[in-house]
């Protein structure tokens, strides 16, 4: 049996996809532990892991939150952290350490201690359809010679890493793409933009969607088909405007239409019809299983689970990456996007009418239903962390730049 350390940032979206993985290694019989901020304790706890609380102060989000703060946050974070992490990791002697793919610390931690890593993407792999947020780029260089104090916190950070622990193999900018000779992606191969520049050490393992706590207070029996459900995340502060027009504009298409108004209060969205259920947070994946559409923001999670279940998207980005999941998502044929801008009541139902109607939607959903599941998900991640740990990875020299995987850099 083996002894997994998972290492990940502050955010649901990146922690949520682990837990089936962590449940299903210590169903297996390995140990796990979790290093983590303590808003995330009790849920790894309800899986099995064991939790090390990052000491050293939280993870500082970054303000205002731009590709060049967040790598400023990012750096600072791990020179804080990593002394603790490092004492942790030495006692607990794991046999691999699991990172985020954007968890500078993990994979500094991985190199100082010659243990084998892997990475863990939550987003799409990047590639040069999908750009890496901190990929070096006129853009970034552009921001930088904005804010030159956050550049120079930046490299601080990195000539103090680089000073006293093994950065090596690590890139000088690219922090949110970080790989390793194993890299698990949370989506199916056929989700992933251009997934034919990816070489062997990414694994699309799939959506990793495991039993979650129930919740018996939704009313399930309440509900008439068709079930159509809105939501623009957990992270985003949803308009309670936006929200409403997706509820009015989806009541007369609708037996029962579900809003999760995440940030907002419901009571903001005023009125509503008869048949429109609006709550703070739903048990997302049972009531994806009974719907007949989405409206999202596209966040990944959300959208990898929406195709887990089949269920045709109309896609209404908020920020980050969605906009590059609406267009991988309208390109399969899959669903359509709008901007928040064209958003209004005729135009967000006549979307709706023609993701019901026409078969096509449907269609290309379920295929990618069938992809998704094939993937794999939590088990298939797991085994590759038992082989990967059993092989003792690839190879327990750091890996050098011109051997890291993939395309695109
Ligand atoms: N979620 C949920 N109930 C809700 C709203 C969201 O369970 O009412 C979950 C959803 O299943 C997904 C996550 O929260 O796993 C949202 O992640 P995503 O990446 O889609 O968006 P974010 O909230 O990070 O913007």
């Amino acid at each position: 049996m083996s002894t997994i350390a998972f290492l990940n940032i502050g955010m649901h979206g990146h922690v949520n996809p682990t837990l089936p993985v962590v449940a299903e290694l210590v169903r297996r019989g390995h140990t796990v532990t979790y290093h983590s901020s303590p808003e995330f304790r009790d849920e790894i706890e309800a899986v099995g892991g064991t939790v090390h609380l990052y000491r050293g102060g939280d993870q500082a989000f970054p303000d205002p939150p731009t590709p060049l703060t967040w790598m400023e946050a990012l750096a600072n974070t791990t020179v804080r952290r990593l002394p603790a992490v490092l004492d942790d990791l030495r006692a607990g002697r794991p046999d691999v350490i699991v990172h985020d793919s954007a968890c500078l610390w993990g994979a500094v931690a991985a190199r100082e201690l010659g243990i084998p890593a892997v990475s863990s993407f939550t987003t799409f792999a990047f590639n040069r359809h999908v750009r890496s947020p901190t990929r070096a780029s006129r853009d970034l260089l552009a921001a930088a010679a904005g804010r030159p104090r956050s550049l120079q916190g930046y490299l601080r950070a990195r000539w103090q890493l680089r000073r006293r622990f093994a950065t090596g193999g690590l890139p000088l900018f690219d922090v949110a793409d970080i790989r390793q000779p194993l890299n698990l992606v949370y989506t199916a191969r056929e989700f992933q933009p251009a997934a034919e520049d990816f070489d062997d050490s990414y694994r699309f393992v799939g959506p990793s969607i495991g039993a979650r706590p129930a919740d018996p207070s939704f009313p399930f029996d309440r509900l008439q088909d068709p079930v159509l459900y809105a939501s623009l995340g957990t992270v985003f502060n949803a308009d309670p405007q936006l929200l409403r027009t997706f509820a009015t504009a989806l009541a007369p298409l609708g037996g029962t239409v579900i809003v999760s108004t995440g940030q907002s209060d419901p009571d903001a969205l005023g009125p509503l019809p008869a048949n429109v259920l609006a709550r703070r947070f739903v048990p997302q994946p049972e009531v994806l299983a009974r719907a007949a559409l989405f409206v999202t923001h596209g966040g990944m999670n959300s959208v990898n689970e929406a195709l887990y279940a089949g269920v045709p998207l109309l896609v209404v980005p908020q920020g980050a990456d969605q906009p590059m999941v609406a267009r991988r998502v309208a390109e399969l044929g899959a669903g359509l996007s709008l901007r928040t801008e064209d958003v209004g009541r005729s135009t967000v139902r006549a979307l709706a009418r023609r993701l019901l109607h026409e078969p096509g939607f449907r269609a290309a959903a379920s295929d990618l239903k069938a992809a998704q599941h094939q993937a794999g998900g939590y088990r298939r991640a797991a085994d590759e962390l038992e082989r990967y740990a059993k092989a003792g990875g690839p190879d327990r020299r750091p890996v050098p730049v011109d051997r890291r995987g993939g395309a695109g850099r």
